[in-house]
């Protein structure tokens, strides 16, 4: 199946092929043809998937299609998305696929002025794309009129209710033309979900692009059982023997994601946070610099992290293994896009353990165990306090020589049970 069989308009062809996308994504080949039909769809699919495209080519192939080109610009197809970092990404997505058609979008998001954004509005957009606190707000305003809505997507929508945007999305719905086509993505379906779900979408076909998939075909994944104290110094380790270029460390806590920034500086590993507590303009920096390679290290929580697209990421560092499974799937999700394959290993430390086996119970795998480690943990040291704050040394010798062996090179994979 290619792009042009699925009927997509020319210049949206020619941007997918600028694009370098030869062919569509399962996700793409299988919603497309149910948006140009002109129905309602709910995706269960994560981020990595092609999930953007799948949504964003329809929308323009629509809005070009019916465009005449008169008047004032209108919205006529409006985005919701938790953060702004995938609000951004969104848009661009949207500006790239876009380029040869004329259509304009422009994003909101809330943490900075509104200034530029209404400016934005203003002068007119057919594509909107926001997160739910800062459109509403500015629909109040009066700045967004949804009137000659056409498409709406709510995007990541397991999210936005983990954050909290439960009544603000409620609100938004309400707010919706009653005639419009409906799309709502999702990577997990919880009760709340599939509720949510059935206020927004009418006559509806379902596309499920199981993250199990993602897991097992593309990504390689490796655990290391280590002391909670010993995490940082494993860190380092595995860079400096990795030559890794650009790593993505995930910290379950905001906290815990500056300790670790601070630990890599001192052992002169170029490094960066992005959590709720930075400001837009240092999150976006940091975005920037780990994508332009001066950094070698992007620290960041799930919140701030989920759905960013960083081309050519190799390698993700599960620092603390998350106690929700299904964010598993999401940050290994960050490596292994597309075409692409990646590395993710995970720390676990001897309290994280039942978190490691719920998370083998969700992907139905048993991750291999790697040994070949200054740091292996025996479990005799569970109960030892956090990371030490004494820097890591660039040339410490490796505490457990023993563990080592030096003709093996590779990881010693342990096929535990
Ligand atoms: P998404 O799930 O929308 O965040 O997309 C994940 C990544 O896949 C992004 O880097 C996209 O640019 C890329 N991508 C999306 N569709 C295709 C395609 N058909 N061929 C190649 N890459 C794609």
């Amino acid at each position: 199946m290619t792009f042009k069989e699925l009927g997509i308009a020319a210049p949206i062809l020619k941007a997918l092929e600028a694009q370098g996308y030869e062919n569509p994504t399962p996700i793409q080949e299988q919603a497309i043809p149910i948006l140009l039909k002109g129905k309602d769809l709910l995706g269960v699919a994560q981020t990595g998937t092609g999930k953007t495209a799948a949504f964003g080519i329809p929308i323009l192939h629509h809005i070009y299609q019916n465009n005449s080109g008169l008047g004032k610009r209108k919205i006529k197809a409006l985005v919701v998305t938790p953060t702004r970092e995938l609000a951004i990404q969104i848009g661009d997505s949207f500006t790239a696929y876009g380029k040869f058609t004329g259509i304009k979008n422009t994003v909101i998001f809330g943490g900075v002025k509104q200034g530029k954004q209404t400016d934005e509005l203003r002068k007119g957009v057919e594509i909107l794309v926001a997160t739910p606190g800062r459109l509403l707000d500015l629909m109040n305003q009066g700045f967004v009129s949804l009137r000659d809505l056409e498409f709406v997507v709510l995007d990541e929508a397991d999210q936005m209710l983990d954050m909290g945007f439960i009544h603000d999305v409620k609100k938004i719905i309400a707010k919706l033309p009653p005639k419009r086509q409906s799309l709502f993505f999702s990577a997990t379906m919880p009760k709340t979900i599939v509720e949510l779900s059935q206020k927004i979408l009418g006559d509806f076909e379902q596309v499920t692009i199981k993250p199990q998939q993602a897991t097992a075909e593309k990504v390689e994944q490796g655990i290391y059982f280590v002391a909670k104290g010993d995490k940082v110094k494993l860190l380092v380790h595995l860079i400096e023997e990795k030559q890794t270029k650009a790593v993505l460390v995930f910290s379950r806590t905001k906290h815990g994601a500056n300790k670790i920034v601070k630990l890599l500086d001192k052992a002169e590993i170029n490094a960066a946070a992005i959590h709720g507590n930075k400001s837009q303009t240092a999150r976006q920096n940091a975005l920037n610099d780990f994508k332009d390679g001066k950094l070698t290290v992007l620290v960041a929580t799930d919140i701030a992290a989920r759905g960013i697209d960083i081309d050519e990421l190799s390698l993700v560092v599960n620092y603390d293994l998350p106690n929700v499974p299904e964010t598993y799937v999401h940050r290994i999700g960050r490596t292994g896009r597309a075409d692409a394959s990646g590395v993710a290993l995970s720390f676990c430390d001897g309290e994280e353990r039942p978190y490691l086996k719920d998370i083998q119970k969700l992907i139905k795998q048993t991750i291999p165990v790697i040994t070949d480690h200054p740091y292996v943990d025996d479990g005799s040291r569970k109960n030892e306090p956090d990371a030490d704050e004494r820097p890591p040394r660039q040339n410490n010798r490796p505490k457990n020589q023993n563990n080592r062996n030096p003709r093996s090179k590779n990881r010693n994979r342990n096929p535990r049970n």
